[in-house]
C-alpha cells in the first residue's frame, strides 16, 4: 500500500472522457479545483465529476478548491508585446490595453508599496524590472530582463509588504460556493500570516472546512511557526514561492516547513513543478524523478500535481508516473531513521497515538486501526508515521475524505457503535472487510473511551481479527 497521497489538479486535460476515471483509478486521493481559472459553473461541474468517479471506483478522494488569494496580475498587454532590456515600462493603477510602454496591474496601492531599487517581476520571473520612480497610481521602472509579455500575467514585488487584502472578495465568494457545494477542504493562497488564517475562517461561520495554508510569500516564511499551528494542513507552494524569494532558497524553505509540519504534527504537502517536463513529455526527468523522490525521503504527506494534469497531454500516465516514483521510495523509507522520527506527544491523545506506534514495532500487527469521530486520532497515529498501515474507520463520509491528505491513512466508513465493545468489534469488521486484516492477525485498535467524542483518544487495545 502506498502511503504519501497523490493531489492533481484538474484542468481542461482532465475533462476529456475517461481522464477523471483513470485519475481515481491510478490512485488519486485529492482532486485540487484551482479557481484562478474556472467560475463556479466550471467548479460545481468539476466536484461533481470527482464525485461521480470516485463512487464509481468506490473511493475516497477528497475536493480541495484552492482559493486564489490576492494574486496580483498585470491587465490586458497588445498582442505581440516585448520588452527590451534598458527600456522604461510604467505599471499603471488605471488606463487601457498595455504595449511595451507600460500596462495596468491589478493592485492600485503598487505605487505606495514600492519605493526606486525594489525588484518587481512578471511572468513567473521570467521578466524582471526595476523600479524608478514611484507616483501615485503609476510606478515607474526599468526593464532589466526583458522577454515577449502577455495578458494577465502574475507579477511579484519580492521582498516588499504589499498592502493588499488578506482575504479577497472573490475569495469569499467562492469560499461560500464551496462551502454550499461540500467540498472537502480549501487551499489559501498568498497567505502571510496566522491572522490570515484567522480571517478566512471568520467567514465560514459554523460550516467549517480545514484550511490548507499555501506558503508562497515572503511573509509566511517568516511567520512559519504560528502559520503551522493555525492552518490545518500546509503547502510548499513552490511556483510562487520561488519568484518571491530566489530559487536557491526554496529547497531550504521547503525543508524548514517539512520539519515545522513533522514536529507539529501537520499534514505537509509538496507541491508544482514536481513533474513539469511531463506536462508534454512521456518521462520525467531524471531530477524531476529525484526531487518527488526526496519529499518522499522527508515523509510528506502528499506530492501534488499541477499543469502536468490540469494542461498535459496525458495526465493519467503523470499521475501514474508520479505513483511508482513515490512506491520506490517509499520501500527504502520505511526502515529508514528519518522515518522513525516521531513528532510530540505532549497530551494523551498524542502520547496514545504514539505508544500504538511504538506497539507496532514490536508486535507483528497487520493494521493500526483507529476508530475516529474528527479524523484527529488517525491524524495523530499517522503523525508518528508507523511502519503499519493506519485504518481510519470513521462513521462519518466527509471524515472518511479528509484523511484522503493524510500520510498512510486509509480511510473507512464503518456503522455507528455505542460501547467500547462494540467500537472495537466494528474496527475489526472494517479491517477485514476492506482487506487490510486477515482472520487471525493481530490489529491495535486505538480510540476513546469517552465514544463520539472528538480528540478523546486514550485506549489500545490489541485484538485478534
Ligand atoms: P498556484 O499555487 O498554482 O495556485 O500558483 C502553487 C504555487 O504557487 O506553487
Ligand atoms: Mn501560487
Amino acid at each position: 500500500m502506498r502511503r504519501t497521497k497523490l493531489i492533481a489538479t484538474l484542468g481542461p486535460a482532465t475533462e476529456a472522457p475517461g481522464v477523471l476515471d483513470a485519475l481515481v483509478a491510478d490512485g488519486l486521493d485529492v482532486a485540487r479545483l484551482n479557481t484562478s481559472h474556472a467560475g463556479p459553473e466550471a467548479l460545481a461541474a468539476q466536484l461533481v465529476a470527482v464525485r461521480q468517479a470516485a463512487a464509481r471506483a468506490g473511493r475516497h478522494v477528497a475536493v480541495m478548491v484552492d482559493l486564489s488569494g490576492a494574486k496580483i496580475r498585470l491587465g490586458e498587454v497588445a498582442p505581440g508585446t516585448v520588452l527590451e532590456a534598458g527600456a522604461s515600462f510604467e505599471l499603471r493603477a488605471v488606463g487601457g490595453t498595455g504595449d511595451a510602454s507600460g500596462a495596468t496591474v491589478s493592485h492600485s496601492g503598487l505605487a505606495d508599496d514600492v519605493s526606486p531599487g525594489d525588484r518587481v517581476l512578471l511572468d513567473d520571473g521570467r521578466i524582471e524590472l526595476v523600479v524608478t520612480s514611484a507616483e501615485p497610481g503609476c510606478v515607474g521602472t526599468r526593464v532589466e530582463t526583458g522577454g515577449p509579455l502577455a495578458s494577465r500575467k502574475g507579477v511579484n514585488v519580492p521582498g516588499v509588504h504589499l498592502s493588499v487584502q488578506g482575504v479577497t472578495e472573490r475569495d469569499v465568494t467562492t469560499l461560500h460556493w464551496a462551502l454550499d457545494a461540500g467540498v472537502d477542504m480549501v487551499a489559501q493562497s498568498f497567505v502571510r500570516s496566522a491572522d490570515d488564517i484567522a480571517g478566512l475562517r471568520a467567514h465560514m461561520g459554523d460550516r467549517t472546512v480545514p484550511v490548507v495554508a499555501k506558503i508562497e510569500k515572503h511573509e509566511a516564511v517568516a511567520d512559519l511557526e504560528a502559520i503551522v499551528e493555525a492552518a490545518d494542513a500546509v503547502m510548499v507552494a513552490r511556483g510562487d514561492l520561488g519568484v518571491e524569494v530566489s530559487p536557491e532558497r526554496v529547497p531550504v524553505i521547503q525543508r524548514e516547513i517539512v520539519a515545522a509540519c513533522r514536529a507539529a504534527g501537520r499534514p505537509v504537502i509538496v507541491a508544482t513543478q514536481m513533474l513539469e517536463s511531463m506536462t508534454v513529455a512521456r518521462r520525467p526527468t531524471r531530477a524531476e524523478a529525484s526531487d518527488v523522490a526526496n519529499a518522499i525521503f522527508d515523509v510528506v504527506d502528499a506530492v501534488m500535481l499541477s499543469g502536468e494534469t490540469a494542461v498535459g497531454a496525458d495526465p493519467a500516465h503523470v499521475l501514474r508516473t508520479m505513483s511508482r516514483i513515490v512506491s520506490a521510495a517509499e520501500e527504502v523509507v520505511v526502515d529508514s531513521p528519518w522515518h522513525r522520527q516521531r513528532s510530540a506527544a505532549d497530551d494523551v491523545a498524542a502520547a496514545v497515538s504514539r505508544a500504538v506506534c511504538e506497539l507496532a514495532e514490536h508486535l507483528d500487527v497487520a493494521a493500526i486501526v483507529t476508530a475516529t469521530q474528527s479524523g484527529a486520532t488517525a491524524r495523530a497515529v499517522a503523525a508518528h508515521r508507523p511502519r503499519v498501515p493506519v485504518l481510519a474507520a470513521t462513521p462519518d463520509e466527509a471524515v472518511a475524505r479528509r484523511l484522503a491528505l493524510v500520510w498512510g491513512v486509509r480511510p473507512a466508513v464503518m456503522g455507528s457503535y455505542e460501547t467500547i465493545d462494540e467500537m472495537i468489534a466494528a474496527a475489526a469488521a472494517v479491517a477485514r472487510e476492506t482487506g487490510i486484516a486477515a482472520a487471525g492477525e493481530l490489529i491495535a485498535v486505538t480510540g476513546g473511551v469517552a465514544v463520539h467524542v472528538a480528540g478523546s483518544t486514550d485506549l489500545i487495545q490489541v485484538h485478534r481479527v
